[in-house]
């Protein structure tokens, strides 16, 4: 049993060709930029959207624990009496109740994900493993790994490898293809926008390379924050160095999802990020290809 919080069909810019990607919750980092904050805790929150209700009453009377009451206007859950039965976003005619993700065990993903398989045969895709961060609960990413491994079904991992190296091995075992982000090659600066430093994830990134399992790089660029020259130039650098002619993928920093952060009444980052200007994109993508690198724009 896991906790995720999407299963995406028909993705197409999570790997290869056509695929079911599965959005795991829980990440370690703390991105500045994360446009998916949903997926950032562990935990499954309830919120309530007041632009949304409709003022029917449903919800109040037919929770179970009695956790929601009315005051002032707005409904306010009991996090105390809350059993996270989910029954009030089931209910709400309005969908003014939503949740930040679902348990689910293996058989149930199993069940979405096979659901697709026609695609997958037709289009050479598979399954992509994402997040939040998939290595933070790693009972569930293994479990659903062997299983798609037993099924024929190529295996696509999107993760920052911020884990123990263990883990990692565990995981590439099982692994067809790693999709891992660098953001920025100065351990200090990458703490002060990810909350981590970048070592371990940099330690792996050689492990897996090791390895000799196949890795899609991707960098986030963001104006202010890494797309500088030097930082692209190290950043080229070091991944030339452990897996030459390897394949980059450029997610331009498009605006941050300010209206998920307001729903879930998590604050904007303190930060103001840009997308970087066509010509300073375009240097970013000369200055990599000059390293022997295949570099693909999106975001
Ligand atoms: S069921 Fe939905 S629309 Fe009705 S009161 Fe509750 S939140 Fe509002
Ligand atoms: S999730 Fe269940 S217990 Fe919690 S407020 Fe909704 S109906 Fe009540």
């Amino acid at each position: 049993m896991g906790r995720i919080f999407a299963i995406k069909k028909y993705a197409i810019h999570d790997g290869p060709n056509i695929r079911t990607t599965v959005f795991f919750k829980g990440c370690p980092l703390r991105c500045a930029w994360c446009h998916n904050p949903e997926g950032i805790s562990l935990f499954i929150d309830r919120i309530w959207i007041k632009n949304k209700c409709i003022a029917c009453g449903q919800c109040l009377d037919e929770c179970i624990s009695g956790a929601l009451f009315l005051k002032n206007g707005e409904i306010i859950r009991d996090g105390e009496r809350c059993v996270a039965c989910g029954h009030c976003v089931d209910i709400c005619p309005a969908l003014a109740h939503e949740s930040t993700g679902r348990e689910a065990d293996v058989n149930v993903i199993m069940e979405e994900i096979k659901k697709d398989i026609v695609f997958y045969d037709q289009s050479g895709g598979g399954v992509t493993f994402s997040g939040g961060e998939p290595l933070y609960q790693p009972h569930l990413l293994l479990e659903l790994l062997t299983v798609c491994k037993k099924s024929g079904i190529h295996r696509a991992v999107d993760t920052c490898v911020h884990a123990k190296a263990e883990l990692v091995k565990d995981v590439a075992a099982l692994t067809d293809l790693f999709l891992v982000d660098i953001k920025h090659m100065d351990s200090d600066v990458h703490e002060k926008f990810t909350g981590v430093s970048n070592g371990l994830i940099l330690e792996n990134i050689r492990l897996l390379a090791r390895m000799d399992k196949e890795i899609r790089f991707r960098i986030p660029l963001i104006e202010g924050v890494n797309s500088d020259p030097e930082n692209i130039e190290k950043t080229g650098r070091f991944i030339a160095g452990v897996a030459p002619e390897s394949r980059v993928d450029l997610l331009v920093y498009h605006e941050m999802a300010s209206s998920k952060y307001d729903k879930l009444g998590m604050p904007l980052s303190p930060f103001t990020f840009r997308k970087p200007k066509g010509k300073d994109i375009k240097r970013c993508v000369e200055q990599l290809e000059r390293l022997g690198l295949r570099v693909f724009k999106g975001g």
